[in-house]
């Protein structure tokens, strides 16, 4: 099966008030974990790979990852609903390699900008990737905190102003938006996020097409499930994905001093990582919500 856009799975997300789950790839291993628990839980699956992961691999690695998995069907009949994403463009290099190189969606991040700099860029992206059938996701207000190459400080983050959405989506055509309502990247600290639920209900009770939520790692489930109830319809999670590969690799190894064949330290992380998309899976509410591809 080969991948598709995240238009339909986005709508049919909306629609059924679910999210689709979508996880930040950093190599095989991680591609691999996502991929096996998404066709456990026949869930639709979003995999999200950073500007810096895309450089340091090369597209053409990546792109044969994904799609080696995808046509690994050792198990039976397995059909899936798996979308490669470009996560915060911020290059249009990279926007357009991802474009030319085999991804079937791409955020453009142009929130550092003006409004209406912002729409200029979306809007380029839009028509390059709709030529192509890709779907594109853009960001209106800023998302604090670290990830990747992007870091913003708290006081220069944004909430996204309800009543520019509508006008950002009519303008630029793009399929998909990523809203700040007080996530954000990276760790939070101290007493946790700060959601303004009403602001995200706000907004989707207006705009015409799918919400996206950035930085959901490390917000406890019932958040989570109150930002779908008010509209989410994609689910980032980045850090937390990082932090349990990381966290896998220190308990096995300080545990097995003597060992040295990465096979088992590589099973081990497998099968942390695939609990936590297994969990997440079941917060989105997307297990059986695969489409029939
Ligand atoms: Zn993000």
């Amino acid at each position: 099966m080969s991948l598709v856009n995240s238009t339909d799975l986005l709508v049919r997300a909306r629609a059924g008030r679910y999210a689709v789950p979508a996880f930040n790839i950093v190599d095989f291993a991680t591609a691999r974990a996502a991929i096996e628990m998404a066709r456990k839980k026949n869930s639709p699956l979003i995999l999200q790979t950073s500007q810096s992961v895309v450089e340091y691999y090369g597209y053409k690695a990546i792109a044969s990852w994904v799609n080696s998995l995808l046509s690994d069907k050792s198990g039976g009949k397995i059909s899936d609903e798996v979308v490669l994403h470009l996560d915060h463009g911020t290059k249009m290099e990279v926007i357009k390699g991802c474009i030319e190189n085999g991804w079937s969606s791409v955020m453009i991040d142009a929130s550092r900008f003006s409004f209406e700099e912002n729409m200029r860029l979306t809007k380029e992206v839009v028509d390059m990737a709709h030529a192509r059938g890709i779907s594109a996701e853009g960001e209106l207000g800023h998302i604090g905190g670290v990830e990747d190459h992007i870091n913003i400080d708290k006081d220069k983050a944004r909430l996204t102003e309800p009543e520019s959405v509508v006008e950002f989506f009519e303008k630029t055509g793009v399929d998909s938006l990523a809203v700040a309502i007080g996530t954000a990247h990276g760790k939070y600290e101290g007493s946790g996020p700060k959601l303004d639920f009403e602001r995200l209900a706000e907004i989707n009770a207006i705009t015409p097409r799918p919400l996206v939520l950035h930085g959901c790692s490390d917000i406890p489930k019932e958040q989570i499930l109150k930002l779908i109830a008010n509209g989410a319809s994609k689910i980032n999670v980045s850090t937390e994905v990082k932090i349990r590969y990381a966290d896998s690799l220190i308990e096995y190894l300080s545990s097995h001093r003597e060992e040295y064949n990465p096979m088992k330290f590589i099973e081990n992380s497998h099968k942390r990582l695939m609990d936590l998309f297994n969990m997440l899976i079941d917060w989105c509410g997307s297990s059986d919500k695969r489409g029939d591809k």
